[in-house]
């Protein structure tokens, strides 16, 4: 039995957390006065803390319970594969029916010429592999000169020293010496932000053409992939204008550069199907997978490859893995996940029921006199918080000021919706039915209107 419960008292708990805990992405000497948030259990859509407070969780996590909080089949299927056979490792010529079948399901799931899996322990860790292994492809077949990997600015891709060198956020490279060698950011597809008097479609087209400026002025011999989420989501939920996939397709085709589509979090429903590449026809060499495969029940990630690249790679020793790769709890959790997820139609739910039904809720947000754009796809969405909707102006206010005074209005409102700058964003669980929206709904509104009111009070309605 654990010493510490979560019948403590509240602040008990944080100063032993603030003692001892060091949160990620988090300023910890800040947080220690404040008290961390103490989440003591969930069900559905539902988070409880230890005040007892009820609070929805529009983020579903980090992006990842995408069936919801409680399901206890897959807290069964953990308990049984632990007593069965609770590790064993895929390094030295061996294997195990979890992830014998995990392989195989996934091959199913994802786009035709893509039946391969590398397993890795989170999304960061299948980012890395993804960057060896596109490297030891093109040494492989002849051309080791080809090892830049294009990415772009504002992408995340994780936050080890490789995936946190291929995402694009500048405040991560300020630290800890990143990025690697050989990784080239463009620009990223954000109109909102960074389109200025030009139309959201030539702006994509625009935005795509980067990529080819770039391969042309690096040599196409040293261009070995092109990195990108289909949809950024830690960015703060960038949908791209219709023009950009398909001309970043062409440009990969017409250069023979590897296309890694990292579908972390747009993978496995969240934008209604099984892979956003699917919808948006774009047809990656690689597809990196975490979140959403085992709905962060357990923790799992991995390399989706094609039969082109694997069958590359096969030729010799791969000198790379993972302790975790393809742990049996892990992929017997992410099986029973995949399960459900197809049993129970989730992804119809997403498509048919829940994601219509936000989008029409959520848009209508542009009513509201903080909110410039209001995007969403499937189930994840943003907004754009300005104080001048027609000139698309920032705050006065040091970007991300803002954000986090709505963000801590809407913990007070009891909803989980994070911000990223001065966007809005949420992911909820893909089963959120329609009245759970309605309070989404309710909650995000009534924080959107506390928190003009705050910055009405204060001053801040400016622009910059
Ligand atoms: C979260 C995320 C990652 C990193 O996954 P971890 O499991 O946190 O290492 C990579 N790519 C994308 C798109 C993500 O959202």
């Amino acid at each position: 039995m654990s010493v510490i419960s979560n019948h403590m008292p509240t602040e008990e708990l944080q100063a032993l957390d603030a003692a001892h805990h060091m949160h990620p992405f988090t300023c910890n000497g800040e947080l220690a006065q404040k008290g961390a948030r103490i989440i003591t259990r969930a069900s559905g859509v539902t988070l409880t803390d230890s005040e007892g407070h009820e609070i929805l969780d529009a983020m579903a996590g980090l992006w990842c319970v995408n069936i919801g909080y409680g399901r206890d089949e897959l807290a069964d299927v953990a308990a049984r594969q632990m007593r069965e056979l609770p590790y064993y490792n895929t390094f030295f010529q061996t294997t195990h029916r979890p992830v014998i079948e995990l392989s195989h399901k996934i091959a199913e799931l994802a786009p035709d010429e893509l039946n391969n899996v590398f397993f890795a322990g989170s999304g960061s860790e299948a980012n890395d592999t993804n960057i060896r292994m596109v490297r030891h492809y093109w040494a492989l077949k002849g051309k080791p000169s080809k090892s830049v990997i294009i990415s772009r600015k504002n992408a995340y891709h994780g936050s080890t020293v490789g995936a946190g060198s291929l995402g694009g956020m500048s405040a991560m490279h300020e630290q800890g010496g990143m990025p690697i060698a050989d990784v080239h950011h463009i620009n990223q597809p954000n109109w909102w932000a960074e389109g200025g008097d030009s139309n959201p479609e030539d702006f994509g087209l625009a935005r795509a053409q980067e990529l080819e400026q770039a391969i042309l002025e690096l040599g196409e011999d040293r261009v070995a992939a092109f990195i990108a989420e289909p949809v950024q989501g830690a960015g703060g939920v960038i949908i791209p204008p219709k023009s950009y996939w398909p001309e970043i397709q062409r440009i990969c085709d017409k250069y023979e550069i590897l296309l890694i589509a990292d579908e972390v979090i747009c993978g496995f429903g969240r934008t209604g199907d099984w892979f956003a590449s699917e919808a948006l026809n774009i047809r990656p060499d690689i597809i990196t997978i975490a979140k959403g495969l085992s709905s962060g029940y357990s923790p799992i990630g991995g390399s989706i490859v094609s039969d082109e690249v694997a069958s590359v790679i096969a030729t010799g020793e791969f000198n790379h893995g993972y302790t975790y790769s393809g742990h049996p709890v892990a992929a017997a959790v992410a099986l029973e996940n995949l399960r459900i997820l197809e049993e129970e139609d989730i992804l119809g739910h997403v498509k048919n029921v829940a994601a219509p039904y936000l989008k029409e809720r959520w848009e209508a947000l542009t009513d509201h006199p903080l909110v410039g754009e209001a995007k969403i796809t499937g189930l994840m969405g943003s907004i754009a918080l300005t104080p001048n909707k027609e000139t698309r102006a920032a705050f006065a206010a040091e970007t991300g000021t803002v954000g986090y005074i709505c963000r801590e209005r809407c913990f007070a409102n009891d909803l989980v919706m994070r911000h990223v700058g001065d966007r809005m964003i949420i992911s909820p669980p893909l089963i959120i039915k329609p009245n759970e929206i309605d309070l989404l709904m309710e909650r995000a509104t009534r924080s959107l209107d506390e928190c003009l009111e705050h910055l009405q009070r204060n001053d801040m309605l400016r622009s910059a």
